[in-house]
């Protein structure tokens, strides 16, 4: 197969939120930049995002970056690292007036400011009573926002290259990054992009799970790449579940509409998350709610003929008002449940979300590994950011509208560390490596010449089957242990996967074969990275950690106030400390606490 190169200042992959903002970044400064993705730039899952992005701007009730960044560390059960939340939550206001300058159509205040409604774990005053925080465009906040960014990419020249498939990191023989390799799904052809700066922006992985809010897109390519390249993969057994999934179907109904009112309830009709979380009550963390409903459930309070969902009961909101904030939502819950929540409740199952691990990067979007006793050594020519990153400001547990928000930020990041860098000539155009393709190549005629192997589709489902069962919202120790014996089984049947379809046009069935592969290593390190941590933090919780003064709620800080890092040579873990000091000496570290909404 023959092998063509193209050379870039910067290539990113993936044309996400997070991807399109660094990409402005990147060619509004004139660099030579190369965005590749799988599908058209406004088909990412961005453009799924319903319930807002936040930012604490105060328009609707009074509230300050102080609040946000102590909700966003309690949210993230104090693994989250505390100078990039404080970066993250004092930079909120500045990009989302950016993009509103970009001609983002948020909705109005009466007084003509963006609207912003209230979001589960947002709060005043430290954890007092909720904030109107999440800056939304009726329930289609990401579409909005994915729209605004690729106009404004068209606008500064960012070069796309549309329905390419980036199939593996390059780097050179002392570890530097020099580029990806990447499949033209039209044509069959690899080719190499050589270039001084790789930007990862692919998005989460979402698709391990049997039930997921996810789009199939979310293969987790990223973090696949990385990890066969030798990067760690860090945090990987946090994946957030969330609260509102239509039953049976998996498609989201955003938190926006507990946030506009919403009430969960039970098979006898009572407002059970009042007994969970007497504060915050529907509006408390998601990973709360997840559990509260999840223990409702399966203590036969659940409801329909299997007692195996509860209802999302809108009914008492104004019909106008449902109309007006969330005519998407009415959509879906008319075509994906059969009702109109004007006049009937929602059925809903926590369903899995996000992602709240990924590639290890800093507040600057910088990717780190340890080297030479240095727990976050910058790897030259490699920066991420989005959900295929962990920067890490969501920990354990995400908080909802945090995620678009990171997206800005750190995208924005990002793309500022590598102009800055290539300003200052830290970044040669370094030599690309004679088998710089090799590897894919290899990936690539495995495929062709498998023959007796496994079907694609069952491994896959094997896997989405064993992730479900055995790391779920809640988890046991022997399912854990089980659960890593059958990751590594089904891991084993995914090198035997073979197409019988090896045509070179638009075969689907090859890329979905190599998404597999990503896959894999997603599902392997968050099997692994979960069995070992034995105690509840976030959205990790075990049934044999026990709530008591020294383990509040079952976290034990002695032994588990560390990051997992995965590292898919050896299936094996080391871990790093988390960051407990805010990015400057005058703000007050968040002090570890008793996690309660
Ligand atoms: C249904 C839903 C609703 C949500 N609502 C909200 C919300 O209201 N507020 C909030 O804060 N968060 C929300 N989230 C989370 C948030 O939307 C996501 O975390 C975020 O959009 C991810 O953005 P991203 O830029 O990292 O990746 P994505 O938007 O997923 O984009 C990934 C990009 O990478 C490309 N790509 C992937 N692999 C490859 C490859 N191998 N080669 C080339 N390209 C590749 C894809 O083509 C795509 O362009 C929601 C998530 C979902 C699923």
């Amino acid at each position: 197969m023959t092998v063509a190169k193209r050379t870039f200042d910067a290539v990113i992959v993936g044309a996400g939120g997070a991807g399109l903002r660094a990409a402005l970044q990147l060619s509004e400064a004139g660099l030579k930049t190369a965005v590749l993705t799988k599908v058209f730039p406004t088909r990412s899952h961005t453009v799924a995002a319903q319930g807002g992005v936040a930012a604490s701007l105060g328009n609707s009730t009074e509230d300050n970056w102080h609040w946000h960044m102590y909700d966003t560390v309690k949210g993230s059960d104090w693994l989250g690292d505390q100078d990039a939340i404080e970066f993250m939550c004092r930079k909120a206001n500045e990009v989302v007036v950016e993009l509103e300058h970009y001609g983002m159509p948020f909705d109005r205040t009466d007084n003509g400011k963006i609207y912003q409604r209230p979001f589960g774990g947002h709060s005043q005053n430290y954890g007092q009573t909720p904030v109107s925080r999440s800056c939304a465009a009726a329930d289609r906040t990401g579409h909005a926002m994915l729209h605004a960014l690729y106009q404004r990419n068209v606008r500064a020249n960012t070069q796309f290259f549309v329905e390419w498939m980036a199939l593996d990191l390059v780097r050179d023989s002392e570890g530097n990054v020099v580029g990806v390799t990447a499949l033209e799904m039209e044509t069959g052809e690899v080719t190499i992009f050589h270039c001084r700066a790789t930007i990862f922006a692919t998005g989460g992985a979402g698709r391990i799970y049997h039930s997921s809010t996810n789009a199939f897109i979310n293969t987790g390519d990223g973090a696949g790449m990385a990890a066969r390249a030798g990067i760690p993969l860090e945090d990987m057994e946090f994946w957030q579940f969330h609260p509102t999934g239509v039953a049976g179907a998996g498609v989201l109904i955003t938190e926006g509409v507990r946030g506009e009112g919403g009430i969960l309830r039970n098979a006898s009709g009572e407002r059970f998350m009042e007994r969970y979380a007497p504060n915050l009550k529907d509006l408390a963390s998601r990973d709360v709610v997840s559990r509260a409903m999840t223990t409702e459930i399966n203590e036969g309070r659940g409801c329909g003929p299997d007692k195996d969902y509860v209802l999302l009961d809108i009914t008492h909101l104004a019909p106008e008002t449902i109309m007006k904030r969330l005519p998407g939502i009415r959509e879906i819950a008319i075509q994906f449940a059969g009702v109109d929540p004007i006049k009937e409740p929602i059925p809903v199952v926590p369903t899995c979300h996000y992602q709240m691990g990924g590639i290890p990067t800093n507040y600057k979007g910088q990717v780190v590994v340890p080297k030479n006793g240095d727990p976050n050594s910058a790897v030259s020519g490699f920066y991420a950011a989005g959900e295929c990153a962990c920067a890490s400001v969501h920990g354990a547990n995400r908080l909802g509208t945090n995620s678009l928000l990171d997206l800005l930020v750190f995208g924005k990041s990002a793309g500022e560390t590598v102009v800055e860098d290539f300003n200052s000539g830290a970044l040669p155009l370094r030599e690309l490596p004679a088998d710089a393709a090799d590897y894919s190549l290899s990936r690539m005629s495995r495929l062709e010449s498998q023959t007796n192997g496994e079907s694609v589709f069952d491994v896959g489902l094997e896997m989405r089957r064993t992730m479900q069962k055995h790391a779920g919202v809640f988890r046991f120790d022997d399912l854990l242990k089980e659960g890593v014996a059958k990751i590594n089984e089904v891991a084993e049947r995914a090198k035997r996967t073979e197409i019988k379809d090896k045509s070179k046009v638009w075969n689907t069935a090859r890329m979905e074969a190599l998404e597999l592969d990503n896959l894999i290593e997603v599902a392997k390190a968050t099997m692994v990275s979960a069995e070992a941590r034995k105690e509840s933090r976030g959205a990790h919780v075990r049934d044999d950690a026990p709530d008591t003064p020294e383990t509040p709620n079952g976290r034990n800080d002695k032994e588990w106030l560390k990051h997992t890092l995965w590292y898919s040579e050896g299936n094996r873990l080391d871990y790093k400390p988390v960051n407990l000091n805010p990015l400057n000496a005058d703000t007050k570290p968040i002090a570890l606490a008793k996690r309660t909404y």
